[in-house]
């Protein structure tokens, strides 16, 4: 069997023998092609961010997450019982949870903490010098506290980006030795035209944030001004930027509590006890339901070199999963992709109707999934159906008798949907609703 290579900032592509880039054309620019056979499931490689940031609204409301990897640093049990509300909630099973505390480190000066100590020190060797913020509380009018408070206003949840990643960006070429080579890493993402940025950028931030763009770009200047990308320090520059990350930003989930159920879920158990487990945590989904809605993970987004050479597909032949339990992605092959010209493809987005909008409103490559670490669970079902129930039966007043169990096909348009609603503030919601309903989807 193959072994599975994990592609991080100083690989070869040459050592990944399953895929290869090729140049499309002008157009479509590059693409990723299968080396050779591929077959369903298997992993054509992992991959670590170049960049990768939390959502701050989601740090903001206690997701726990490793400031470097994203990895969910809320042992289960904890998880549960914030996000129940429940703090006497006690999880069986114990050794099913991954999470090690006595592992955490704390950045001795802002406090940020990481899962480990060699994410303190790749942190701090790429971006931290120039990002800690010195002291805990830090001071409210540090450059970079201040730049966390205008996002925060600008940007409501469902979160699709942070001003953070640019900020990530920025501090990587600013302690890069070689400062070009950081440079043309970020220079080598799929890019828009100018014209193609500023709607892009209109449609991602809505219209809160023309209204603050001004305070954004001078705060962000303040914090993080650097002479080799000077032009990145402008309106058209700062545009440009919103503009790649929308572009090629990966949404990143991580939870440790679902992590812990697809353990369980693997455990060798008697037909009773297993009964006994499932309806327990059965139970925790529907009381977290009650208490925090669909905002199970910690979320983030990242950039990837390779998997950004992916093209979009509505049929999709791979999608990226978090098995690692952090931000490292691995793309999986969703059928046997053939040798050669089959280009590796990734669904955008998961309907023909989203699909048929995303086309028809030339909105590139947008990646704002949300994935939960085990996208393949039938856990997904646990996802809060009352509340999507009553979104659906907006749209086709049959999804009032839809059981729950009908609900896993659709969730994922819900969810996306939801994102893309989010996104596309100047369309109204109703038109959204009636493309969704006029899909052969539903
Ligand atoms: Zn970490
Ligand atoms: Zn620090």
């Amino acid at each position: 069997m193959e072994v599975v290579v994990t592609v991080d900032e100083n690989s070869s592509y040459d050592d990944i023998k399953s895929v290869y880039i090729k140049l499309i054309d002008d157009n479509k620019g590059k693409g990723l092609f299968a080396a050779h056979q591929i077959s369903e499931g298997s992993i054509l490689f992992k991959e670590v961010p170049l960049v990768c940031a939390q959502f701050l609204w989601n740090e903001f409301y206690k997701y726990k997450a490793c400031e470097y990897c994203m990895k969910a640093l809320e042992t289960a049990e904890a998880n549960a019982q914030r996000l129940s509300a429940n703090p006497s909630l006690v999880l069986p099973h114990p050794e099913c949870c991954r999470v090690n505390p006595q592992s955490h480190v704390e950045c001795p000066q802002c406090r940020v903490e990481y899962c480990s100590k060699e994410c303190r020190s790749r942190a701090w060797q790429k971006y931290h010098q120039v990002l800690c913020v010195s002291q805990h509380p830090p001071d409210p009018d540090h450059p970079l506290v201040m730049i966390q408070d205008v996002w925060r206003n600008m940007h409501f949840p469902p979160e699709t980006t942070s001003i953070m990643l640019l900020a990530k960006m920025i501090a990587i070429i600013k302690q890069a030795k070689d400062k070009d080579n950081a440079i043309e890493r970020f220079a080598n993402f799929c890019r828009a035209t100018a014209n193609e940025e500023k709607e892009l950028v209109h449609k991602l931030m809505g219209t809160r944030f023309q209204e603050q763009f001004d305070t954004l770009l001078s705060v962000f200047t303040a914090a993080l001004q650097e002479d080799t990308v000077a032009h990145w320090f402008t309106p058209e520059g700062i545009r440009s930027l919103f503009a790649l990350i929308g572009t090629n930003g990966q949404g990143v989930g991580t939870s440790s509590l679902s992590v812990y159920v697809s353990n369980c879920d693997d455990l060798h158990l008697e037909e009773e006890e297993r009964q006994k487990l499932d309806s327990f945590i059965d139970q925790i989904y529907v009381d977290i339901e009650n208490e925090s809605g669909n905002f199970l993970n910690c979320e983030g987004s990242a950039l990837y070199s390779l998997q950004s050479c992916c093209n979009h597909s509505c049929d999709p032949n791979a999608e990226v999963q978090f098995l690692d339990q952090n931000s490292t992605m691995s793309l999986v092959a969703l059928k046997n992709i053939a040798e050669g010209d089959v280009s590796i493809e990734l669904c955008i987005v998961a309907t023909r109707a989203v699909a048929s909008m995303r086309q028809a409103r030339c909105f590139p490559r947008l990646k704002f999934l949300i994935f939960t670490t085990h996208p393949n669970s039938q856990r997904l079902g646990y996802i809060p159906w009352h509340i999507l129930k009553l979104y659906f039966a907006f749209i086709h007043p049959s999804f009032m008798h839809t059981t729950a169990h009908n609900a896993l096909h659709y969730l994922k348009v819900c969810i996306i949907q939801y994102i893309i609603g989010q996104c596309f503030h100047s369309f109204s919601l109703f038109s959204e609703l009636n493309l969704l309903k006029s899909s052969t989807f539903l």
